[in-house]
């Protein structure tokens, strides 16, 4: 991808637009006739007005979604065929990379490098990669106890409503939609009110891409509202679900009265353990990359760093020094890694947690406030923020920040840093940095989470499973798990007696 100037535009329209919901293959107004705004984070200025679904509209997406499942050419179309639409939008992504980064940075604030490296590739190669399974889910013969031929046939759910938040909009949509359309099912995808834009943009991709009207039907709009609709709709087979974890309770209470089939990826609170032995280089470089990556507004992030007392000193002050270069600056300048939040009541409960952790006795280390970037005084910025002599006990060691904000803890020996790391209620990731092969398989039994890394952080691809433990929630997204998600196994006995 080329890289741009500063601030330079590849949306052709730089003007405010309206974006209509997409149902049924075209763009269409809410019934309700309302719009919401969806604004750049980093300079207030409006993006877009955006149709808002309510109840009604996701009803209408949801016939859509059924017509196209139930009567439509979808799960009957040949699955080489689905698996072929599916490499043609994969095309559609990378040809329209440039334009899509723009969306996203604009929209979410992270930085537009970010963006190109990071979410294009990654959302294009998720669509790749599920290509190739569409026509490789098979059953198996069941070897049972007499004259019977039993097998088993793996068929899509249905109707799939995805419900998605904002921090990777086209990427995280894709984790769902990819997997889902490879099976043969169809989608409602509900994405988060802050950052509505690329999904609309990847509906219509996928629309010119051949993708049949009403397999993928986009309806923006508010999680109380278009969300829980979606949630409760009886037309909706499965939900997939990625957000905080207090309201991914609320959307298994809604799904629950239909009893659909669920899978939830919430909130963490990922340690990340520094043992004594460690290549300190590294582990610094990964520590920093686990919190500031995507402005720590990563489910995944490293929020706790856990590092050995006896090597505490010199690995701050390593990781002060490396961090003290990271200053936020426009998300549209190809040389800024540290973007603005999502939106001001983010930024508001980021400053708030800080505020919390120095009243609770922590000590900043750095960073700590909102920050300044000249011309953009309307920015929700804030300063790369490490705490150091944090204790367990305090909330910025046990709730999620979401936001550049780093906890430094300290541990004594190996059973200390496993228990201080699974202390949480989380489970989604953690990781290791030793350089003893067998400490670092220990700690990855040891460690209660979805993802351990080892000597490394945030690595992601298309074909690793990646969900919680506890209360970072349920089901796999990515690799040949995720198929699981969305198919259901159906087992047909024969009798072979004459
Ligand atoms: P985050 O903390 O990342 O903003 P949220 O859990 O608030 O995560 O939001 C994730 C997604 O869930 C968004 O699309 C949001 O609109 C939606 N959502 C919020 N509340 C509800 C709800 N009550 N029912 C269904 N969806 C909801």
């Amino acid at each position: 991808m080329s890289e741009a100037a500063p601030n330079t535009s590849v949306i052709a329209d730089a003007a405010p637009r309206r974006r209509g919901l997409f149902i049924g293959g075209r763009e269409e107004a809410a019934a309700s006739g309302k719009t919401f705004a969806t604004r750049d984070p980093a300079t207030g200025a409006l993006l877009a007005e955006v149709a808002e679904a309510g109840a009604a509209d996701v009803d209408r997406a949801v016939a859509a979604a059924r017509q196209a499942f139930d009567a439509g050419p979808w799960p009957a179309l040949p699955a080489r065929e689905r698996g072929r639409l599916l490499r043609r939008l994969a095309e559609a992504i990378e040809r329209h990379a440039d334009e899509l980064a723009e969306i996203e940075t604009r929209d979410n604030g992270k930085p537009i490098f970010e963006s190109r490296q990071i979410d294009l590739p990654e959302a294009a190669a998720v669509f790749d990669y599920y290509a190739g399974w569409a026509d490789k889910i098979e059953g198996s013969v069941v070897p049972v106890a007499g004259p019977y031929h039993a097998y088993t046939r793996r068929e899509p759910v249905g109707v799939v409503g995805a419900i998605t938040p904002w921090n990777f909009p086209l990427l995280l949509a894709s984790w769902k939609i990819a997997p889902a359309l490879a099976c043969g099912c169809t989608v409602v995808l509900k994405p988060a009110e802050q950052t509505p834009l690329s999904a609309l943009r990847l509906a219509e991709l996928a629309a010119e891409a051949g993708v049949p009207p009403g397999v993928l039907n986009v309806v923006p709009g508010f999680g109380p509202t278009a969300g829980a609709a979606l949630a409760r709709h009886p037309g909706v087979d499965k939900i997939a679900f990625t957000g905080s974890t207090a309201v991914g309770h609320e959307v298994m209470r809604l799904a629950a009265e239909t009893n659909k089939r669920i899978s939830l990826e919430l909130g963490g609170k990922s340690p990340n353990l520094v043992f004594p032995d460690a290549d300190l280089d590294a582990a610094v470089r990964g520590a920093y990359n686990a919190i500031f990556y995507g402005k720590g507004e990563v489910c995944a992030a490293g929020s706790r760093l856990l590092v050995a007392s006896s090597i505490h000193d010199r690995f701050l002050e390593k990781l002060v020094e490396r961090t003290r270069k990271l200053v936020p600056g426009d998300p549209m300048h190809p040389k800024t890694k540290l973007g603005a939040l999502v939106s001001a009541e983010q930024m508001e409960r980021v400053l708030g947690y800080i505020a919390s952790g120095r009243s609770e006795g922590a000590a900043v280390v750095l960073g700590g406030e909102r920050a300044a970037v000249p011309g953009l005084e309307h920015g929700n910025f804030v300063q790369a923020t490490i705490f150091d002599r944090v204790r367990p006990e305090m909330r910025i060691a046990r709730e999620e920040i979401f936001g550049p904000v780093l906890a430094t803890l300290e541990f004594h020996d190996f059973e200390e840093a496993i228990a201080r790391a699974n202390d949480t209620c989380y489970g989604l990731a953690a990781a290791v940095w030793t350089r003893d092969l067998a400490l670092a398989h220990r700690a990855a039994r040891a460690l209660k989470a979805g993802t351990v890394w080892v000597n490394t952080y945030n690595q992601y691809d298309p074909a690793a499973p990646f969900g919680g433990f506890r209360q970072s929630g349920f089901g796999r997204e990515l690799g040949k798990q995720a198929l699981d998600l969305y198919t259901e196994t159906k087992c047909v006995w024969v009798n072979l007696q004459e």
